[in-house]
């Protein structure tokens, strides 16, 4: 059983190849970041419009690495949301497209429920239960998987997400995007506590996020500064940040896991990237009994691999989707009961 993923939600045009849900044959990920760089952030209309022009050649490379030919692939996977709009037309079109001409089966995958399934890919003997803590550019939030097809949300952000702070307070200290990277980089050389920023919603048996207050106080403590003419030092500024959200989600997640009677943890979405993140998870798991995965960096960042694979078990309880398909920007993660 092949399927083919297609991922076009932001600024990664990636089609991937699978075999019986979680071997890769192909992972193709083109990256229009250096173009969005300029912009200090994805700029949608451009977005999009690379998406139409890699398209074809990206599928021709994974066809070509997997050494397959289209008339091999049995059913098509593609993030129809939540994403930007003109962005995810563009897999969307692609994969009815395919699904139409090859007479395959077209699978409608929620993107976020891809990077909680990138984990299966990095891990062969992986299975549910598992909390899962989602962190991703868009979104944040804490998912009780019961099984393949059966999850609920515990809780989510109330307002930004861990990324999109990452990515705001980089831009704050004159780094480029996406800042998450760079801040994950800066912070080495910094002192963690030289800054005590606040952090919200910290209070037991309480598992939604907020972090706008966080990006606040940064702004309000390099505004200070540069009032009182006093030099920031970048990299305690990171550190400190970045320890403050590392506390929350480690925090938050560790909880969760023992109120949801859980001894796994996997970690998902791009800021699952970050160095210290996976390593205060790991310490603080091993402490509380828990075992924790996280996937390679690569299947961390958006990836078409992660879709087909969630595709692929999707596919099980027979979730198809018509050619009516289409686009979904805000689809949120909602609990599954199949
Ligand atoms: P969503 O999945 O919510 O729709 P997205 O697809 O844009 O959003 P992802 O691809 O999951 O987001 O991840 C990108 C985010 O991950 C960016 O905010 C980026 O700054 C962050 N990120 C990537 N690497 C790191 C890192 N090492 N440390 C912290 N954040 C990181
Ligand atoms: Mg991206
Ligand atoms: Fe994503």
């Amino acid at each position: 059983m092949l399927t083919l993923g297609i991922e076009s939600s932001c600024d990664e045009t990636s089609i991937a190849i699978i075999k019986e849900g979680r071997e890769i044959l192909a992972n193709v990920i083109s990256t229009q970041i250096p173009i969005h760089q300029k912009f200090g952030g994805v700029v949608p209309e451009i977005a999009s419009r690379k998406h139409i022009v890699n398209i074809m050649p990206v599928l021709d490379e994974a066809l070509q690495k997997a050494d397959k030919k289209l008339s091999d692939i049995d059913q098509i996977a593609v993030a129809y949301g939540p994403g930007l709009v003109g962005a995810l037309l563009v897999g969307v079109s692609a994969a009815k497209a395919l699904a139409y001409s090859l007479d395959v089966p077209l699978i409608p995958v929620n993107h976020l429920e891809g990077h909680i399934f990138a984990n299966f890919l990095s891990h062969p003997q992986l299975e549910p239960p598992f909390l899962a803590l989602v962190v991703s550019g868009g979104h944040t939030a804490l998912v009780n998987m019961k099984d393949y097809n059966k999850f609920s949300l515990m809780g989510e952000t109330r307002d930004d997400a861990a990324g999109e702070a990452f990515d705001k307070v980089a831009r704050l200290l004159g780094l480029p995007y996406p800042g998450g990277p760079q801040i994950d980089r800066l912070a080495k050389d910094g002192n963690p506590d030289a800054i005590d920023f606040p952090k919200a919603l910290m209070e037991k048996n309480n598992y939604e996020f907020s972090f706008s207050g966080l990006k606040s106080a940064v702004i309000n403590y390099i505004h200070n500064a540069k009032q009182k003419s006093i030099e920031i030092n970048g990299a305690d500024v990171a550190a400190s940040f970045q320890k403050t959200v590392i506390d929350i989600l480690v925090y938050k997640a560790i909880t969760a896991a023992q109120k949801a009677n859980m001894n796994t943890i996997v970690l998902a979405g791009g800021v699952a990237a970050n160095s210290m993140l996976e390593a205060k998870l790991m310490e603080q798991c091993a402490q509380n009994d828990i075992k924790f995965y996280y996937p390679s960096k690569i299947l961390c960042t958006d990836n078409a691999a992660m879709i087909a694979c969630r595709g692929y078990y999707q596919s099980l309880k027979g979730k198809f989707a018509d050619m009516d398909l289409n686009a979904v920007p805000h689809l949120t993660l909602t609990d599954w009961e199949e």
